[in-house]
């Protein structure tokens, strides 16, 4: 190992115990520098080897954490992903993003199969969804269609709510035409699974959510009873059939019954302001000088007049809500005032209804009327009773009779002067049984029912008078 150490002849004489100090120590330095060089190169060695097995391993690839396989070559991996991007973005026409996110990381064992190539871009293809930026549709917050532009979407849900839009008539206002239900037009972050064609969202958009009930017309049907039947009005049932013609209901016709619910509700709010007449109040006054059933107006009074503002809403084109919002008086209603008759006994004398004529009915009440042959409108200054001609009629009350002979529009008529100021007259008489002057007592006879003079039938005109002027006779007899 060393040259420079000759063996020598060895004499005590010729010992060069220095030289052997040197060699020794020369000899110990080479040796400790020898083991110092092979730790080294052990450890780099250890270093190297466990570098490469390491190496060996390659890398972990994780979908969101979830270890799928493991590839020697990272590079390709990436490359890989980056072509499944492309590649899928190219597809749909639109930038899209994976759905779970991809992690490579350096192996220290082997804790999946190898993949490479071809097989990996399946394998991690298989794993994974595309998103992208969608326009969803929700209804009351529930997700009800889905397209990739905003405009489409718009477009769809604008022809809906067209549809159903009403036409208005030139007094009336639309102030909103809109969904019942809340609807927004959502933009997410979505997988482009959820997507619908349009195809799809129209179909889906035009699907009833509770389905139309219909009937089939059956011989013998009508309106009212199928109303009645199904808890409908005839009103309604006409609305929703307007083509049907309820007085010619044909068998095996079919009708709607009830209107299907659509998944949105259009709904059209309008505005309109209406003149409407108020009717006039009545106020009834008892009076216990006219018959029971007996009405004589006092006063006519006068319909007032009012401007209303109306809100109406319709449904998917029915109306559905009208609520007066608004209302002014243009002109206050006058009260009618209408007396009314409390008097239930009339007769004066045993079996002499109405005290002068037994007569079935008054015909004619004192008053203002239309004559009923001269269409005038007069002053009735008598009562009309109706009886049948030949009937006996009696004096009111006893005096004198002032008059007896024919009387212009009353033709045959008997005139009484009571006294005091008060005269009974008896008109349209057939004949007449007392005179001129003739004294008479309550209860004479002064003639018979007829239908002489200004008149349409049988029945004894009697007319009151106090100093002359007429009273309503009915505060007489
Ligand atoms: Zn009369």
């Amino acid at each position: 190992m060393t040259g420079d150490y000759q063996p020598q002849v060895k004499t005590w004489e010729n010992v060069d115990f220095a030289a052997r100090r040197r060699a020794r120590k020369e000899a110990k330095q080479k040796r400790q520098k020898s083991m110092l060089y092979g730790t080294i190169g052990l450890i780099v060695l250890v270093f190297l080897v466990s570098f490469l097995y390491k190496q060996s391993f390659g890398y972990v690839l994780a979908l969101d954490d979830t270890v799928v396989a493991q590839v020697k070559d990272k590079k390709e991996a990436e490359g890989i992903w980056d072509d499944l991007i492309q590649e899928e973005t190219q597809k749909f026409g639109k930038a899209v993003t994976p759905s779970k996110e991809l992690t490579i990381e350096k192996a220290g064992k082997k804790i999946a199969d190898f993949y490479a190539g071809d097989e990996l871009k399946n394998l991690l293809k298989g794993q994974i969804g595309w998103l992208t930026e969608i326009y969803t549709v929700k209804v009351d917050g529930e997700p009800f269609f889905s397209l990739i532009e905003k405009n489409l979407v718009e477009n769809i849900l604008e022809e809906y709510r067209e549809r159903y839009n009403v036409e208005l008539d030139e007094d009336v206002e639309l102030l909103s035409l809109g969904f019942k239900e809340e609807v927004a037009v959502v933009e997410e972050l979505a997988d482009i699974k959820n997507l619908d064609s349009i195809e799809k969202a129209l179909d889906k958009l035009n699907t009833l959510k509770i389905a139309n009930s219909e009937y089939e017309i059956k011989k013998g049907d009508n309106f009212w009873d199928i109303a009645r039947k199904y808890e409908t009005s005839t009103e309604e049932l006409m609305q929703l059939n307007p083509d049907a013609k309820p007085e010619k209901l044909m068998p095996g016709q079919v009708i709607l019954i009830k209107l299907g619910q659509p998944q949105i509700t259009v709904q059209a709010v309008l505005e309109t302001t209406v003149l409407e007449s108020i009717p006039a109040p009545i106020k009834y006054i008892d009076d216990s000088s006219l018959l029971t059933n007996d009405r004589r107006v006092v006063e006519e009074g006068a319909p007032g007049e009012k401007e209303v503002v109306y809100k109406i809403i319709y449904e998917n084109g029915f109306e559905s809500v009208i609520e007066a919002l608004q209302e002014t008086i243009l002109k206050e209603p006058v009260e009618r005032v209408i007396k009314k008759g409390t008097r239930t006994v009339l007769s004066r004398g045993v079996g002499r209804n109405y005290g002068v004529v037994a007569a079935s009915r008054i015909t004619d009440n004192y008053g203002w009327r239309t004559h009923p042959i001269t269409k005038v409108r007069t002053f009735h200054e008598g009562v009309d009773l109706a009886a049948p001609a030949g009937r006996s009629v009696f004096s009111y009350a006893s005096g004198t009779v002032s008059f007896a002979g024919r009387s212009g529009g009353l033709g045959l008529a008997v005139y009484i002067n009571h006294g005091n100021g008060l005269e009974t007259r008896y008109g349209h008489l057939s004949s007449i049984s007392v005179k001129q002057g003739q004294k008479v007592a309550t209860g004479t006879i002064v003639g018979k029912v007829g239908s002489t003079g200004l008149s349409t039938g049988p029945h004894l005109h009697f007319e009151v008078r106090k100093n002359g002027v007429t009273q309503n006779p009915f505060n007489y007899i």
